[in-house]
């Protein structure tokens, strides 16, 4: 589709609902720049850690995000996350941080220079951004805009089975609450919660693989594109 305009493409969906994997491709297939807006959070709650700086810390957290160098870089074996110089692409998976970046993720004055920092990677569109509150508050102005979500059984089974793939030992059930409590959090806190925006395609991706969810989202894109 290359030479069709740089379009901006927002996709939001709870935990496990397919996001990042839909986004990894559609960025692919358009030669579009992903950004996963999870990693940034999730970065943030893994330097805070390695800081001493508090999850509850909201001031302290937004001073640390503002000194944090983080670049998405393209390699060999895909994108990678790069931060203060050192590879966090896996680093930032461990079931702490996923904790972690729920909990910083609450906070206001995190979420400001988040956004703020957001805006500017996608500012010249060509770009497919995947979180919680890209078409609601990053770019409600988005070209695009998709909601994933699939059901809690399925999104359960994919995250257990990508902590096992990573060596990981941990319960179905267990990941089963994780999930829950992210999900309440997400969706329950009183800034930016998740939710689809009123314009937004929904896309339930519930035993569909990656490659349908990719030609779902591209029939999407297509009609926008025509629209235009
Ligand atoms: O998508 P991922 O699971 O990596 O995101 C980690 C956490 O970061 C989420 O549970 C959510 O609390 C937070 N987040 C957010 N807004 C975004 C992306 C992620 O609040 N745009």
């Amino acid at each position: 589709m290359a030479g069709e305009g740089a379009l901006i493409i927002a996709i939001d969906g709870p935990v496990g609902a397919g996001k990042s994997t839909a986004a990894r491709l559609l960025a692919a297939r358009l030669g579009y720049q992903h950004v996963d807006t999870g990693a940034m959070y999730r970065a943030l709650a893994l330097k805070a850690m390695r800081e001493g700086v508090n999850w509850g810390d909201g001031p302290g957290l937004r001073a640390l995000f503002e000194r944090m160098d983080l670049a998405f870089v393209r390699g060999p074996t895909g994108q990678r996350l790069v931060v203060d110089g050192e590879d966090w692409t896996e680093a930032i998976r461990r079931p702490d941080v996923d904790r972690g970046a729920s909990l910083v993720s609450v906070h206001p004055v995190v979420r400001e220079v988040m956004v703020a920092r957001q805006r500017a990677l996608g500012a010249g569109g060509g770009i497919v951004m995947d979180g919680r509150d890209i078409g609601t508050q990053v770019f409600p102005q988005a070209d695009v805009k998709l909601y994933l979500d699939a059901s809690q059984e399925e999104r359960s089974r994919r995250r257990h089975a990508e902590a096992v793939a990573r060596g990981e030992r941990c319960s179905l059930e267990a990941v089963q609450a994780e999930i829950l409590s992210r999900d309440q959090r997400d969706m329950g806190r009183a800034a930016a919660p998740l939710a689809a925006a009123p314009d937004a395609v929904r896309l339930d991706t519930t035993g569909l693989p990656p490659e349908a969810v990719l030609e779902a989202m591209l029939a999407v894109v297509r009609q926008r594109q025509q629209g235009r």
